[in-house]
């Protein structure tokens, strides 16, 4: 068994470099500003602490049983591919189109380490998303296998969720559904897989040291997003516990996609870290 860790002494570590980004990943992961390195995390996705049995890990866990609008969705569309509204849920889901969002990313530094239950990469400070009038700051980005929404009942291999925080503490979280590319290696590789390339390689080296993080320096996260940024958007959750129900979601239409190697790679580690699509 590979040891999972939260590495909450990165903070003191790295000069607090990434200081305001641990309490979001404290947040995402469940986790205090007190809890111990060798901690591991009382939650998983298989056996008796699987996602059926989060409430039952702490007292702090119960929205992810009893809460209204918890995530991930299954995003139903009608034949001709516009969205099957049957808001029976109060998720306010509806389809967003590419200038009702602004992103201003650009190069940034990234700070990639095992969040214990997946790879996680904290962003440098700077970079943010205007959704209407209210900015939100990119902390960290992470992923999930396979994908936790889907898309008119489709699941993709993996799912990436860059997460965003506004001054009010509240989330927005852009997901990108991200399609195995079955070719070999270098054919047809997507921007975002090679502008990625040293995360992945951090998967065959030292990931699984006690405490080991890898700086990449001036990732052009820009890149990554796919050109086409149509998106459907609703309020919901975080997918991991807690579970608050403080997350704008912004899932996009079209997929990205990653070579198999590079899947594998990470399904080395993360085989399944996928929460179950949640009645509403
Ligand atoms: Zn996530």
């Amino acid at each position: 068994m590979k040891r999972r860790q939260i590495l909450t002494g990165l903070g003191v570590t790295l000069g607090g470099l990434i200081g305001h980004s641990l309490s979001v990943e404290r947040a995402i992961a469940g986790t205090s500003s007190n809890v111990q390195k060798s901690q591991k995390l009382q939650w998983g996705y298989i056996g008796e602490n699987d996602p059926n049995h989060w409430n039952e890990v702490s007292e702090r866990y119960q929205v992810c049983q009893f809460g209204q609008r918890q995530s991930p969705i299954n995003v139903e569309l009608l034949e001709n591919e516009t969205l099957k509204v049957s808001d029976k849920r109060k998720i306010g889901l509806f389809e967003g189109f590419p200038e009702q969002i602004y992103f201003r990313y650009g190069p940034v530094n990234l700070e990639a380490f095992d969040a214990g239950y997946t790879l996680q990469a904290n962003v440098g400070a700077g970079l943010f998303l205007e959704l209407g009038s209210d900015r939100y700051e990119l902390k960290q980005f992470h992923f999930h296998t396979p994908s936790e929404h889907q898309i008119n009942g489709n699941t993709s291999a993996m799912e990436m969720h860059l997460v965003h925080q506004n001054q009010g503490g509240d989330f927005a979280v852009v997901a990108l559904m991200i399609e195995e590319n079955k070719n070999r290696q270098g054919q047809g590789m997507s921007d975002f897989e090679k502008d990625l390339e040293p995360l992945w390689n951090f998967l065959d080296g030292d990931f699984d040291d006690d405490v080991n993080i890898k700086l990449i320096p001036s990732v052009h996260l820009a890149k990554i997003l796919p050109r086409d940024r149509h998106f459907f958007r609703y309020s919901g959750s975080l997918t991991t516990p807690p579970c608050s129900e403080t997350v704008e979601w912004i899932i996009f239409r079209k997929p990205l996609t990653l070579s198999t190697e590079n899947l594998g790679r990470y399904k080395a580690h993360f085989p399944r870290n996928a929460r179950p699509i949640q009645r509403l």
